[in-house]
């Protein structure tokens, strides 16, 4: 009897994955943000939330979802958003995560979301097996469908670590001798307005931020630097241009994770979920 319940939990929690991957192969978000409204416009820009919501209806309809185990909706939705000023209780905000647990950049194969999502995955089967009251499986859920969701976003997939270095030693290790930061298509990806784009001013203001916050600053993406503020950058342009359209009902699962899942991993659930984000990360940058 205990053992089939626990069974049905792990099930479900596959669920949730499939359910949130779906939404993401649908290929339905044009846009990306967790804002939940403008300085200037009341809008809703939370497309993080707007995820989650269409995740969750897909997941009740499934005939194995239980309702009374698995955290309510209302309890994910608590741990996604930020204000204007980066203040809130989703990842986004400036103490809740580093930099890099948003990124990956699977030319490279640096950045933290694969083990990000591998944890918080863990973390939630864990509190909802062990029903622990100390570690909210409602935070686990949004933490995770996060980072995952960040990976269909291009500029979340490009950039590179700062191997904890400091700012000057960082600032150095990519300028070269004519003082020219001149990033490779590996990191600044192939859309860059022109070949040879010298990134220094990116790169000045990235220092900036990143001797205010070197904790979490560390990760350069030019594409968030590159205007007088960064709330007018590419990377939160493309994000703030948000279109929230639902898609058709799927009635399938992610191809993806169904091919990790017949390779059979000896690790088990927590690779496969780390597998799924880099092969996330991998399909966004080839399209
Ligand atoms: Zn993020």
């Amino acid at each position: 009897m205990i053992q089939s319940k626990s069974k049905t939990k792990k099930y479900f929690l596959k669920l949730f994955f499939l359910a949130l991957i779906i939404v993401l192969i649908r290929g339905i978000i044009f846009s990306w943000g967790s804002w939940v409204s403008s300085p200037l416009v009341s809008i809703d820009y939370n497309t993080h939330a707007f995820i989650i919501k269409e995740s969750y209806k897909r997941l009740e309809k499934d005939s194995a979802f239980r309702k009374d185990v698995f955290p309510l909706l209302g309890a994910i939705l608590l741990f996604e958003g930020i204000t204007e000023n980066l203040t809130g209780s989703g990842p986004d905000a400036i103490l809740n995560s580093v930099s890099s647990d948003h990124y990956y950049n699977p030319k490279t194969k640096e950045g933290d979301a694969p083990k990000q999502t591998s944890f918080f995955f863990s973390q939630l089967k864990d509190s909802i097996e062990n029903k622990w009251t100390q570690v909210l499986p409602g935070k686990s859920a949004a933490y995770l469908a996060h980072y995952i969701a960040d990976m269909s976003v291009p500029f979340h997939i490009l950039g590179l670590s700062t191997q904890g270095q400091d700012t000057e030693n960082f600032i150095n290790s990519i300028t070269d001798a004519k003082g020219r930061v001149l990033l490779n298509e590996k990191i600044q990806g192939n859309n860059a307005p022109f070949l040879g784009n010298n990134w220094s001013k990116e790169l000045q203001k990235w220092g900036e931020a990143h001797k205010e916050h070197s904790k979490y600053v560390n990760w350069f993406d030019p594409w968030y630097y590159d205007d007088w503020s960064s709330a007018l950058s590419t990377h939160i342009d493309w994000e703030r241009t948000v279109n929230h359209v639902s898609s058709a009902s799927p009635n399938e699962y992610s191809p993806v994770y169904i091919s990790l899942l017949k390779k059979k991993n000896p690790n088990g659930s927590q690779e496969i979920i780390k597998g799924m984000t880099k092969e996330r990360a991998h399909f966004t940058r080839n399209n």
